[in-house]
């Protein structure tokens, strides 16, 4: 490796406070508590005050929706990059604060999706903060319950799921492989697990919630009452009602709002849950090239794969970038699905992946290797 271009030596304290460049028209930048205030816009602040090497943190959304979210969730604001980046990073860039990490958020561009606009941002974050060390794939997914077996996966609209598992790392690739003489279909391809420093934190996290409710709620209104405006937009609780899982082989009725569909149909979730708290799912997230709006091929992706969540963008990141998915469930993966919960949605996953940075140690982020020197090793 080139000592030239290993990113851990000489990369800066990452302490946030070490220094403190204050401006009064920065939101947030004076502490950690929100203000009041909406009418200071973030806007105002011109250039971070940080170099583009002191970011550590790369977090990737898809939508506009989920890009809204992860700034909603955000301690401080930062402005522009210093270092704008090279004419050939298309990316848009969000900097700030999150907790104890200076974090980077990019979003893809409007309306792609998909494992290769997914890779492309990453690729050019990586480039032009190359201190990043870990990532988070952060958004909205279907998700998979299952009421028949065992044991029951209660997944409900608004929970999240966090792409884990010690078989296969949390993520695999459901439609890239070959079909076999027996007509069977094997997966060729593996993804990498998220990096360790997540792991661990991961671990942290579940620990936690096996002693008091995770702050998904009290993230998800901290942001509501910073930017009131986002309840128009559909930021809050859909409600209870609103969420109907249909059994797989009955398809949707009407399209927007299954006002018409029987309600004889509807799978009974026993027993209800005795309030609207968002539950974090750890398991197999499957991503693939296409939007599943089927119930059948999702059943068939849970009973191949035991997964629980079903996205089309980890596949595009998970060997090139490590990180891990954290997925807000805005529908079923069927032909009920409709655009109700997304925000919300968008908002839940935004909220876990805060608290699970929480549990990062930065010793333990520092030890990951940095683009840097996975460059410096390729040479
Ligand atoms: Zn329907």
């Amino acid at each position: 490796m080139d000592p030239e271009l290993d990113g851990r030596q000489g990369f800066p304290s990452i302490n946030p406070e070490s220094r403190k460049v204050v401006s009064e028209n920065c939101q947030g930048r004076m502490g950690n508590e929100p203000q009041q205030n909406p009418a200071h816009r973030d806007e105002e602040c011109s250039l971070s005050p940080y170099s583009n090497d002191e970011y550590e943190v790369g977090w990737i959304c898809a939508l506009p929706i989920e890009m809204a979210a992860a700034k909603g969730m955000m301690d401080e604001q930062h402005g522009d990059p210093q270092t704008p980046p090279q004419q050939a990073d298309q990316n848009t860039y969000l900097l700030g604060r999150i907790g104890k990490f200076r974090v980077v958020v990019a979003c893809l561009p409007k309306d792609e999706i998909g494992a290769s606009p997914a890779a492309a941002v990453a690729r050019d974050l990586l480039h032009s903060f190359s201190n990043i060390r870990v990532g988070l794939l952060v958004g909205i997914g279907a998700g998979i319950p299952d009421y028949e077996n065992d044991e029951i996966r209660d997944i409900r609209l608004g929970d999240v799921v966090i792409g884990s598992d010690k078989e296969n790392g949390g993520v695999v690739l459901y439609d890239f492989g070959k079909r076999l003489a027996d007509g069977s279909f094997k997966n060729m391809y593996t993804l990498d697990r998220p990096p360790r420093s997540l792991r661990t934190a991961i671990s942290k996290l579940e620990a936690e919630h096996q002693m008091c409710e995770n702050k998904i709620p009290q993230y998800v209104s901290r942001m509501l009452e910073k930017y009131p405006y986002m309840r128009k937009k559909g930021y809050t609780y859909p409600g209870a009602s609103a969420d109907q899982l249909f059994r797989a082989e009955y398809r949707c009725v009407s399209g927007r709002s299954c006002a018409k569909c029987d309600p004889a149909e509807r799978v009974d979730r026993q027993p209800d849950r005795p309030d609207s708290h968002p539950v974090i799912h750890y398991g197999v997230i499957a991503t693939g090239s296409t939007v599943v709006n089927h119930a059948p091929t999702r059943e068939e992706i849970r009973r191949k794969h035991r997964a629980i969540c079903v996205e089309t963008e980890a596949a595009g990141l998970m060997n090139h970038f490590p990180c891990v998915v954290i997925r807000g469930i805005s529908h079923y993966g069927d032909s009920h699905k409709n655009d109700q919960w997304q925000a919300y949605a968008a908002a839940t996953a935004a909220a876990c992946a805060k608290e699970l940075l929480e549990y990062v140690q930065p010793r333990a982020l520092e030890q990951e290797r940095t683009e840097k020197d996975i460059l410096g090793q390729s040479k």
